[in-house]
């Protein structure tokens, strides 16, 4: 681990929560019978975060697999 590590893991964890944040904001959205327009634009805000999250992934396992930062962490919890 370095600091470009942690700084790539904040990022990313960040970026996981983003996500999640938003999912349960478009769930709820929907559950409850929200504008569609509404629905729509957290729709989208939930594409660009999980776009913004596969990024900071792979950011995150590019730099572990050049430096040799790996950690297992990482591996153990894939689906994140
Ligand atoms: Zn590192």
């Amino acid at each position: 681990m370095c600091e470009e590590c942690d700084k790539l893991w904040r990022a990313y964890e960040d970026s996981v929560f983003e996500h999640v944040r938003l999912c349960s904001r478009l769930k709820l959205a929907m559950a409850t019978n929200a504008q569609e327009s509404a629905c729509d634009n957290l729709a989208a805000e939930v594409g660009v975060a999980e776009r913004k999250r596969a990024a900071m992934r792979a950011a995150l396992l590019e730099h572990e697999s050049t430096s040799g930062h790996g950690s297992p962490s990482l591996v153990a919890k894939p689906a994140i």
